[in-house]
């Protein structure tokens, strides 16, 4: 046996995982720290804040929301 069993074809399975998987995309959901607006970043998104684009977010995967009394 030589070897040239450098010939084995490289499997891309990138290609299964790559960018049109038919996942659910569930958005995070996050707070921003500084103007307080809540909004979902997918995952290929950066993560600030859509309103301001602060970078201080807050991740609100909790269905309690704290609340603030700003009556
Ligand atoms: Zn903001």
């Amino acid at each position: 046996m030589t070897s040239r069993e450098g010939f084995v074809p490289a499997i891309n399975s990138s290609a299964a995982a790559g960018g049109f998987s038919n996942h659910k995309t569930y958005g995070v959901k996050y707070i921003c720290a500084s103007c307080a607006a809540t909004f979902t970043l997918g995952k290929s998104e950066s993560i600030r804040c859509k309103e301001c684009g602060h970078r201080v977010i807050y991740k609100a995967r909790t269905k309690r929301m704290v609340q603030f009394e700003a009556r």
